[in-house]
């Protein structure tokens, strides 16, 4: 599955808009990315997944690691394909955690997955949250990479698709001095 086919699936089912929009973080955007609107649909979140899993096999990890609650629904379908288990890390008194009931073998090989990544705050919590469990994190993946430049970890890192959609201070933002409506996602507005 390629970066286009990728984008033209979030397109169709209206998790990535293109226009003028103000993010509930406040800032503007030229985009809008909400990958929940397609992972409902069990077989597109199924074919991500093993999409992803094709672009990861070669590191050979024993199982995936992903944050909650974004990365569970990807995490899952990466590791099917896989054929390894699945776990996840849930924020608990403000810091990311391995989920009560999940374990990782010492040394055993860890697949990061993500739903997006932004800046990849996300990601490298995840690495060390895996690495503080006693895993050897082998790579790091996530569906869509929407960040302004390239992502660096100290892991392999790979996405099925890039859309860099950079974000604006609304006094800063070229669409507002275009004079484009803006929209909130989410809000009846949109
Ligand atoms: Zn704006």
């Amino acid at each position: 599955m390629d970066s286009t086919t990728v984008l033209d699936l979030f397109r169709r089912c209206e998790g990535l808009l293109e226009g003028h929009f103000q993010l509930s973080s406040g800032l503007h955007s030229g985009g809008y990315l909400q990958c929940a609107r397609v992972l409902q649909h069990p077989e597109h979140a199924a074919a991500l997944g093993a999409a992803l899993a094709q672009q990861m096999a070669r590191l050979g990890p024993a199982v995936v690691l992903s944050p909650a609650l974004g990365g569970v629904v990807i995490g899952h379908e990466v590791a099917r394909a896989l054929g390894v288990r699945a776990v996840f890390a849930e924020r608990r008194d403000g810091r990311l955690t391995l989920r009560r009931g999940f374990e990782l073998a010492p040394g055993e090989r860890v697949l990061v997955v993500e739903d997006v990544v932004t800046t990849g705050g996300s990601t490298r919590e995840t690495i060390e949250v895996a690495t503080a469990a006693g895993g050897t994190v082998v790579g790091a993946a996530a569906i869509i990479d929407r960040g302004a430049g390239p992502m660096t970890f100290d892991v392999p890192f790979d996405a099925l698709a890039r859309t860099p959609l950079p974000t604006y201070e609304s006094a800063a933002c070229p669409l507002c001095a275009a004079g484009q409506p803006v929209a909130k996602p989410g809000s009846r507005s949109a």
